[in-house]
């Protein structure tokens, strides 16, 4: 009997999503261009199962059954268009290939176009939720025809996270949409996670917490209705790990240098394309390349001293503070997450629905958290919202916090400790509610010396002055 679903690629996410996909009932053929770690597969993880091993991707296209479903999970970039080369030939009118790999959105555009119009399907997939997500349910979002998605719509609905709301996959759009959404999805995950990193400085550096009061804070602040969420459940549980040797925290015998696979900057890069401000995502970018230069800023820690103040403020009340200042920074955050769906969806004629957007994220995936019940809220209440800043679930927030994070901010600058991705997110806040910006200088600098023209406030029109005092 032919098998239901192929996937090819057998590396930690396309082997825990061809085992989710059989377990909820679909047989599976894989195949995977070494062989050994076909044979490794199905040895060590689907034995017993309804799994087919194939060894040649003729053999694996004759395994499937009519049109095909093809997942591919392999290293995004060249090695997608390699393993879409060599299926082409061997595929009929209606089969589909599903990329479910970290691909650019504007490959996908490409693929879609080219493999459509030879009467094949493609659906660009973002999967979000690492190698467990992929195991026992990721959040999925598919991109392509909708006809296309409808025919794997019964199987995508199983294999994603389930969560109050039904699963955590939804139609999201044309093209490369699917991969575009997971792009902007992993850019608020750079931002979520720079700003829980800049909430564990200030409370390790400024109130002097240990890991154990770390670990009880960050354990309190996921049981709030504002913070509860997967990254700070994780966070809470990293403090209490000890190296097994030498007994001391891990986490304190970590290289300060994070790493970064490329869509966190992709999404900085296609705001600064469409026009749209994110800051804080581009502060998390900037905060992974400064950590990057670790020699460099060994080197300059013995030459620039920073200011020598003391902490003494109520430590309670800070450690609140500080909660407040990370929940604040998030909301903008977001908030500019979504401003940039909303461009790229008018840009791309994506027609994004940022409420069902805001749904699927909330199981699965490395973002989920209850916080994305009030988003989705907010623009089911209001699709056309300009931004989740205006939302009455936020805006009341902010303004009755504003103070709490601007002393935050403020401590931090005075002790010499940078909050990258929390200033970015009040200057966000600040630029964004001031009816008036210091650009009317920057309009008469450039007509100044190039003559750009400028506007007025006061009357219509577009002015010139010279503006070089004469002598
Ligand atoms: P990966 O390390 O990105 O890729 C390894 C797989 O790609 C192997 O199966 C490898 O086959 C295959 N491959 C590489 N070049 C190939 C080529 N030219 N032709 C055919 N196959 C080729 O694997 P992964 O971590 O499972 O990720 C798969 C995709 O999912 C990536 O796009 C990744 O960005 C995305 N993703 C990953 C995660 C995660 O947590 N890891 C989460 C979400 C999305 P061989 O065994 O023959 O080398």
């Amino acid at each position: 009997m032919a098998q239901s679903f192929g996937v090819i690629g057998l590396a930690v996410m396309g082997e825990n999503l061809a085992l989710n996909v059989e377990r909820n009932g679909f047989p599976v053929a894989v195949y995977n261009r070494t062989a050994e770690k076909t044979d490794a597969f199905m040895k060590n993880r689907a034995q017993g199962k309804n799994v087919k091993a194939t060894y040649s991707l003729e053999e694996f296209v004759s395994a499937l059954e009519r049109p095909r479903r093809i997942l591919v999970m392999v290293k995004a970039g060249k090695p997608v268009d390699a393993v879409i080369q060599q299926l082409k030939p061997l595929l009929q009118e209606g089969d589909m290939i599903i990329d479910g790999g970290n691909s650019l959105f504007e490959d996908t555009e490409r693929r879609v176009e080219e493999l459509e119009a030879t009467g094949l399907r493609f659906i660009g997939m973002g999967v979000s939720g690492g190698e467990e997500g992929a195991l026992n349910g990721p959040s999925l979002m598919p991109g392509g025809t909708r006809a296309a998605y409808e025919s794997i719509e019964p199987i995508v609905t199983k294999i994603a996270a389930q969560v109050d709301d039904g699963p955590c996959v939804t139609y999201i759009g044309p093209g490369g949409s699917g991969h575009y959404v997971k792009m902007v999805h992993n850019g608020i995950e750079y931002g979520d996670m720079q700003l829980i990193a800049e909430a564990y400085d200030l409370l390790k550096n400024t109130v002097g917490l240990n890991h154990q009061q770390l670990h009880e804070v960050f354990t309190e602040w996921n049981t709030t209705d504002e913070l509860n969420s997967f990254l700070v459940e994780i966070t809470a549980d990293i403090f209490t790990k000890l190296d097994d040797e030498i007994r001391e925290p891990l986490v304190e015998l970590i290289m300060d240098a994070a790493g970064q696979k490329g869509t966190g900057r992709w999404t900085v890069i296609s705001a600064l394309e469409l026009g749209i401000g994110i800051p804080t995502i581009t502060a998390a970018v900037n905060a992974r390349i400064m950590s990057s230069i670790k020699s460099e800023r060994v080197a300059a820690s013995k030459q620039l001293n920073g200011p020598s103040s003391q902490f003494s403020g109520d430590r309670a009340s800070f450690i609140h503070k500080i909660r407040d200042a990370l929940y604040c920074s998030k909301i903008c955050s977001y908030a500019q997450g979504m401003a940039l769906l909303a461009k790229a969806s008018d840009t791309y004629n994506y027609d994004l629905n940022l409420g069902e957007t805001a749904r699927i994220w909330k199981g699965g995936c490395i973002i989920r958290a209850g916080f994305l019940n009030k988003i989705k809220h907010a623009f089911d209440e209001n699709r056309q919202l300009p931004n989740l800043l205006l939302a009455p679930e936020f805006k009341q927030t902010i303004l009755d916090r504003q103070e709490a994070w601007r002393e935050v901010i403020a401590t931090a600058a005075q002790m010499g400790i940078p909050v990258p991705a929390f200033s970015a997110s009040l200057d966000y806040f600040d630029s964004y509610r001031r009816d008036r910006l210091p650009q009317n200088l920057t309009q008469a600098q450039r007509d100044y010396f190039g003559a750009h023209t400028y506007e007025r406030v006061d009357k219509e029109g577009v002015f010139h002055t010279e503006w070089a005092r004469e002598t």
